[in-house]
């Protein structure tokens, strides 16, 4: 009996034992779980803060001056601006689709509450009571550009009219997001029968590219797999698929999606006074009006014409070697046939340039030239990450962090697929150190020594331009004017001019460096600068086929355009190379959502920046001298004044086409 008893008193601990286990210790915590709840309840206090803060703005009866009225809306934006950069950066980038999701509703939240205040009549007549007559002239910029902005959001238009504005921003924030999904997911591929089509490309291609079970090879649509095939691919049936592939990205879903944006947009400039919407969209610009656009691509498309057509001949010639019944070079052999007369004519191969540019390297460099020319330093930042790929860092002046900043430079699905700056928080003077990330689709991320293709490089360098703006930018007390917030068609003028150095001799020494130590030899970079100024005639004016579809598809009543027929009308007229049939390159042009009709503001911005860099190739690309005077006059001063005044304080001069102009014209290369 006392056996039968010890037994089921050692049962009865034991099932004491599974109980107190099994309540008390529980499975591992999801930690992608929490990441979400986190974030979730990030973007809900910052609604919640955006709403209050509104809520006291919208119903303030007390005085209005600077520090009850415009401070506050300065608050305001701050949490805005940085609430929803975040989400559009998650959205392009977090692995998580759960967060990316949350994510595009917060961007939503976010343009509704910024809607709500952009048409509050009782902040706009708050601050229309606020004198600003004995304040710096920073202040008296902010007002002024404050009350426009309201004018231009339909402030003062009748209720009614409000209302509907209202309407077409929401719809307008859903049909961009739907342009741009419909863009990222539709990847589409060609499938080729053996190994022998990728015949002509570099071998670490061929390797990443091995036939499946079928002895099939997948070439994709993402531009880490399009680039490389349309350079170096021979056979060309293949190439023109390729292409035809990625100009029909996003169709036929975005034609309608497109269309709407177009007549939302028309209906919204009609109702706030403006004849249309590009006329609405200029007005703050340096262009300053649609017709200054029109007489640009026209001036612009003029200059090139003479080289172009020198540069199609050549391109031409070499065609006519392997078929030579040819009469014309289709858009998808551009890119395979001016290679090959680079590597002919100046006798340069890009598979051996890459080998200067190992991934690590290059990245080391550019803070090694930023610390050359600017005095600054970098450290790595210990911070939340959200892949694992992704590297932070901090940079420093004179022991001070002025920025900080992440690197998202590998591929992997669902990512963002092109190379941007995303300005996550922008710098307040003892408030808020600016922080940017940059994004682009480089190779490297298992090895620092993967080799990167030199135009992969350009992109890194105009990249890093756009965050040392936004950094230099970021001592600024009205969060309007911090940062990259200037003109729109000056954005893009200091990241170009920042590529000039990926051509430079002393610059690539400090880090194109192949694998056996050699330094790049100054002969390739002299060859490399020959070769790259062969085609630029032909790209200026497929350029300018860009901004005038950019144009024409927002001048005018969207009632009575038809995308197709303008478009291929466009092409024909601007770029030398013939629209092929059946394609629909609108419905992946991303930037007529996001630049609408200003594409042309890279073109403005490479006449600007040729402008800019005249000073330096005068006086010292590595002159420290005219750098810090750059970052006083221009980076520094952010949008805190008109993008026409800081060139003309660098320069002391007005701006000029000039410099542009002498280096388009001088066409020693494609004689
Ligand atoms: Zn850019």
């Amino acid at each position: 009996m006392n056996k039968y008893l010890k037994i089921i008193f050692a049962l009865f601990v034991v099932l004491i034992i599974c109980y107190f286990f099994l309540n008390t210790v529980k499975p591992d915590e999801d930690p992608s779980r929490a990441m979400v709840e986190s974030y979730k309840s990030e973007c809900r206090e910052d609604i919640k803060a955006g709403r209050d803060l509104f809520k006291r703005l919208e119903t303030y009866s007390g005085p209005k001056n600077v520090e009850t009225i415009l401070a506050p809306l300065n608050d305001l934006a701050i949490i805005l601006g940085s609430s929803s950069s975040k989400a559009v950066l998650y959205q392009c980038v977090h692995p998580n689709a759960e967060i990316r999701d949350i994510a595009v509703s917060q961007e939503k939240e976010i343009i509704k509450l910024a809607t709500d205040i952009a048409l509050s009549v009782p902040i706009y007549h708050a601050c229309s009571a606020v004198d600003v007559s004995d304040r710096e002239a920073v202040t008296q910029r902010f007002l002024e550009h404050t009350l426009r902005d309201f004018r231009r959001s339909g402030v003062d238009k009748s209720e009614e009219t409000r209302k509907r504005i209202r309407e077409l921003k929401d719809e307008l924030v859903v049909l961009g997001q739907e342009f741009s999904r419909n863009i990222l997911e539709d990847v589409r591929s060609i499938t080729l029968n053996s190994v022998n089509d990728l015949a002509g490309l570099p071998s670490d291609y061929i390797d990443a590219h091995k036939p499946d079970g079928n002895g099939k090879i997948h070439i994709n649509t993402d531009y880490p797999d399009f680039i490389p095939f349309s350079r170096y691919a021979q056979n060309d049936q293949s190439r023109f698929e390729l292409y035809k592939h990625f100009r029909n990205r996003g169709y036929p879903q975005n034609k309608a999606v497109l269309k709407n944006i177009l007549m939302k947009r028309y209906e919204l400039a009609r109702l706030l006074g403006y004849k249309n919407y590009a006329a609405y969209v200029t007005e703050t610009k340096m262009i300053k009006s649609e017709s200054n656009i029109r007489d640009f691509i026209y001036k612009i498309s003029e200059i090139a014409t003479t080289r172009a057509e020198k540069e199609y001949q050549i391109l031409l010639e070499r065609l006519r070697k392997t078929d030579p019944k040819a009469t014309k070079i289709g858009d998808w052999q551009k890119t395979y046939f001016q290679e090959l007369v680079k590597q002919k004519r100046y006798n340069i191969d890009s598979k051996d340039i890459r080998k200067y540019f190992q991934f690590g390297n290059v990245r080391n460099g550019i803070f090694d030239l930023t610390t050359t020319l600017y005095d600054v330093t970098f450290r790595p930042w210990k911070t939340e990450i959200w892949h694992e790929s992704v590297e932070a860092y901090e940079m420093l002046d004179k022991g001070r962090v002025i920025g900080r900043f992440f690197l998202d430079l590998h591929s992997r699905e669902n990512k963002y697929k092109h190379a941007a700056h995303f300005d996550l928080k922008s710098g307040v003077t003892g408030r808020q150190i600016p922080t940017s990330v940059l994004v682009c689709n480089f190779p490297g991320e298992e090895n620092e020594s993967a080799l990167m293709e030199h135009s992969q490089v350009v992109t890194f360098f105009h990249e890093f331009g756009h965050m040392l703006h936004h950094f230099f930018a970021g001592n600024q007390q009205w969060v309007k004017f911090s940062g990259i917030a200037t003109e729109f068609d000056f954005i893009e003028a200091p990241s170009q001019m920042l590529e000039e150095w990926v051509w430079d001799t002393t610059t690539l020494q400090i880090f194109a460096v192949n694998k056996e130590g050699q330094t790049i030899p100054p002969e390739l970079v002299e060859k490399m600068v020959e070769a790259k100024e062969f085609g630029i005639g032909l790209d200026t004016k497929h350029q300018m086929f860009y901004a005038a579809m950019s144009l024409d598809f927002y001048d005018c009543d969207p009632n009575d355009l038809d995308l197709d027929a303008t478009m291929s009308a466009l092409q024909n007229r601007y770029s030398p190379f013939e629209y092929v049939p059946a394609t629909h390159m609108y419905a992946n042009f991303g930037h007529l959502d996001g630049y609408s009709a200003m594409y042309f503001t890279y073109m403005w911005s490479k006449v600007i920046s040729k402008d800019l860099f005249s000073r330096f190739k005068q006086e010292g690309m590595l002159n420290p001298k005219i750098a810090g005077e750059y970052r006083k006059a221009v980076l520094a001063v952010g949008g805190s004044k008109d993008a026409v005044d800081l060139i003309r304080d660098f320069l002391g001069r007005p701006y000029s086409f000039e410099p542009f102009a002498v280096w388009l014209n001088d066409d020693e290369s494609s004689k």
